[in-house]
Parts: C-alpha cells; sequence; structure tokens
C-alpha cells in the first residue's frame, strides 16, 4: 500500500532471505555465450564442459578428481558406496545437519549412528563421535555446517585411532578452511552441492565428490552412470546422477568468482556481529580460531526465534530457520529410536536458531534494515 501523497514515510527497505540475482547478473554475459554455443552442439549430457569444471574444482580443493553429479545427495550416497561401505556398516553423523546427510546413509545400504554437536560450532563433535564408535562402524561423516569446517583434525586422529574412512559433507562450506585444512581435502573423500542458495550454486539441481584415489574415482564415474564402467558394461547397481552440462556451464562460470563472494559474505556477516553485539539475549556466530568461515548461513540462537522471525516477516524481512527438525526427530528417522533429550546441544540449536538473510551483493541498507528491525524487536519490551 502506497503512503497518502504529500506525506513523506520512508518507505521500508525489503530484505529477502536470500536473493540469486546479483550472483546471476555476474556470469549473465558468458552464460548466454555458453548456452548459444550449448544450443547448437546438442550434447546435453557430458561432454568437455563437464569435464573441464570436474577439473577445475578438484583443483580448487586442492583433489586429484572430481566427479560431478546430479545432487548433493547423490554426491554423498556415491562416496559411500565408492568407499567400500557394506550392507549394514556403521556411519556416524551429526545431529544437526540438512536431512540429506542421513538419507545419504540409508540409500547407499549403512546404518546411521548420530552423535551430537559441539555448542560453540554447531559441528560434529568428536568426543560424542569418539563415544558411539563400536566394531561396526565404518565411517565418520561430519558437515561443514553453516559454512565453517568441522574439527577435522580431532576428527582425523579419531578416524585413524579407530580405522574409520572419513566423508566430509561439504554441501554448505566451498571455500572455507579450518588449521590448515580447506573444506573438501580434509577427508578421503568429499561431497559438494551445487543447490543454486549454496556458496558455489548452478541453475537447478548439481553436485560433485572429490577425492585423490584414482580407483574410488572410478567407481563413483561408473556408479552415477549406470554402474557402467564401459559402454553397456555395468559392474555395480548403479545411478543416473550426471551433471548436467548446462549446470557445469554456470558452475565453470561462478567458480573464478567464489572468492570475491564469500569475501561478501564475511562482510555482511561482520557487520551483524558489530551492529548486533549485545542486542536482547542474541548469540552471535562466531568464526573458531584457525577457521576461515565462509558464512552459507548467519545463524543467530535466541530463546523466541519464531516471534523474532514473525517481527521480522512483518517488516518484510526474509528469515528462515535450520534446522528446526533435527533429523533423529523426523518421522522418516524414528526407525533409529531416539526421542527429544537424545542430543540435547543439536537440541537446543535447532529450538533457538534463525537464520538473518545474508547473500553475496546484500547492500548496506538492507543489512542495516534486518539490524533496525532485529534491535526493534528487543527493545519492545
Ligand atoms: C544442501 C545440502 C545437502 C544436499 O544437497 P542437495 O544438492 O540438495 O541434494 C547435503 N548436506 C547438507 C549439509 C546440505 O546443506
Amino acid at each position: 500500500m502506497s503512503a497518502p501523497a504529500g506525506k513523506a514515510e520512508p518507505r521500508p527497505v525489503a530484505v529477502p532471505f536470500v536473493d540469486l540475482r546479483p550472483c546471476t547478473e555476474a556470469i549473465r554475459a558468458g552464460l548466454l555465450t555458453d548456452l548459444a554455443e550449448l544450443l547448437d552442439s546438442g550434447a546435453f549430457v557430458n561432454g568437455p564442459a563437464v569435464e573441464a569444471f570436474e577439473r577445475e574444482f578438484a583443483e580448487a580443493c586442492g583433489r586429484r578428481f572430481a566427479v560431478g553429479t546430479a545432487s548433493g545427495l547423490d554426491a554423498l550416497t556415491i562416496g559411500l558406496r565408492a568407499l567400500g561401505l557394506e550392507a549394514q556398516d556403521e556411519v556416524v553423523v551429526p545431529a544437526l545437519t540438512f536431512v540429506a546427510t542421513f538419507e545419504a546413509v540409508v540409500h547407499a545400504g549403512g546404518r546411521v549412528v548420530v552423535a551430537d554437536v559441539r555448542d560453540d560450532d554447531a559441528c560434529l563433535d568428536p568426543a560424542a563421535a569418539a563415544a558411539v564408535a563400536g566394531p561396526r562402524t565404518r565411517f565418520l561423516l561430519p558437515v561443514h555446517l553453516y559454512g565453517q569446517m568441522a574439527d577435522m583434525r580431532t576428527l582425523g586422529e579419531l578416524a585413524a585411532r579407530h580405522g574409520l574412512q572419513v566423508l566430509e559433507d561439504a554441501c554448505q562450506a566451498h571455500g572455507a578452511e579450518r588449521d590448515g585444512l580447506v573444506a573438501g581435502g580434509a577427508g578421503a573423500a568429499a561431497a559438494f552441492s551445487f543447490y543454486p542458495a549454496k556458496n558455489l550454486g548452478a541453475m537447478g539441481d548439481a553436485g560433485a565428490l572429490v577425492l585423490d584415489d584414482e580407483e574410488v574415482a572410478a567407481t563413483a564415474r561408473a556408479l552415477r552412470e549406470h554402474g557402467q564402467t564401459s559402454t553397456y558394461h555395468s559392474e555395480h547397481v548403479g545411478l543416473t546422477s550426471r551433471l548436467d552440462t548446462f549446470q557445469a556451464l554456470v558452475l565453470r562460470r561462478k567458480l573464478p568468482l567464489l572468492g570475491r563472494w564469500n569475501d561478501e559474505r564475511a562482510a555482511a556477516a561482520a557487520f551483524y556481529g558489530e551492529a548486533l553485539r549485545e542486542v536482547g539475549d542474541l548469540r552471535l556466530p562466531a568464526a573458531a580460531s584457525g577457521a576461515l568461515h565462509v558464512w552459507h548461513l548467519y545463524t543467530v540462537r535466541t530463546a523466541d526465534p519464531t516471534g523474532l522471525a514473525a517481527f521480522l516477516a512483518a517488516r518484510g524481512i526474509g528469515t528462515k530457520r535450520h534446522y528446526p527438525e533435527p533429523p533423529h526427530l523426523a518421522p522418516a528417522f524414528a526407525h533409529l529410536g531416539h526421542r527429544p533429550g537424545s542430543f540435547p546441544v543439536a537440541e537446543a540449536i535447532a529450538r533457538e536458531t534463525l537464520s538473518l538473510p545474508l547473500f553475496p551483493g546484500i547492500s548496506e541498507q538492507q543489512l542495516q534494515a534486518v539490524v533496525d528491525g532485529v534491535r526493534e524487536f528487543f527493545s519492545r519490551g
């Protein structure tokens, strides 16, 4: 509704939770050229663009190989299978994550074993993981949540002690680092998602597995394409999970800009960190010492996240909660037999969490509008 004529009401600044248009605009012209060539070639599956992106992305992760897939979930599933997961092998996952981490274990034929997260970084707690690792445990599947790597040094030592393989869920952490390790370079293999809103996002679904072992890479390539090791010769029961050629073109255009976009995310996070210090009962996220956080999400904790979300929504400010339902309490995973209280740290974060708008290209005016809204919510008394 417009204000009555003559009355100089300042127009409220709308702030969507995420706006992908700035990143799209940055590659529009180049992509349209690529698209014209793609249409002329008619080669919509596989081809040189996919291979080129795989080379470039592997190099960005400090890895020998990348295997493009149709999604992050498929990269996780294929990763577990290619690394040799056998039926009923146990995989330790953190209690706070996107549900895909749990789903991948089930799709690969393994058993989900849940361990709580740490209060400070919201990632898999190495002590909790050690406590649940038993004789049938074969894998650790830590998640680099919200853009910050899990404590991979400590988890790596734990894995070595127990003879476990580590697959990283790096779906939220393109470009992150911690203690001299890079996201995607710290386990036996790592899975990435290129869902549009991820730090490196396609224009549809896409993912990749990165790793160094040539044989595991060959198995992963077979699994994404009907288990075929050569044309019409299937060694495994596989999937149709190739990386679309069009998505490879998008990702090749975007990869060189990832560092700049992550810097923009960090600048926005620093703005919030400064402006929201000691506001209400807010607990602000922070980078661990020795960590390069890439701020996939800016998640605050507060006693009434849904009240704050509704207050902001009324001012045209979008928020989201990551994640209100920890996967161990989802009906889909009722068979694991967990109850409220099973993983108290993850459940406390799930109750209190709210993610504020943050994306490359968010303006200072938009950040200020969010800050003003949050401050007003807490000053109403
Ligand atoms: C996005 C995401 C996935 C799954 O990615 P899709 O591409 O949507 O399948 C897995 N794990 C985490 C932590 C994610 O954020």
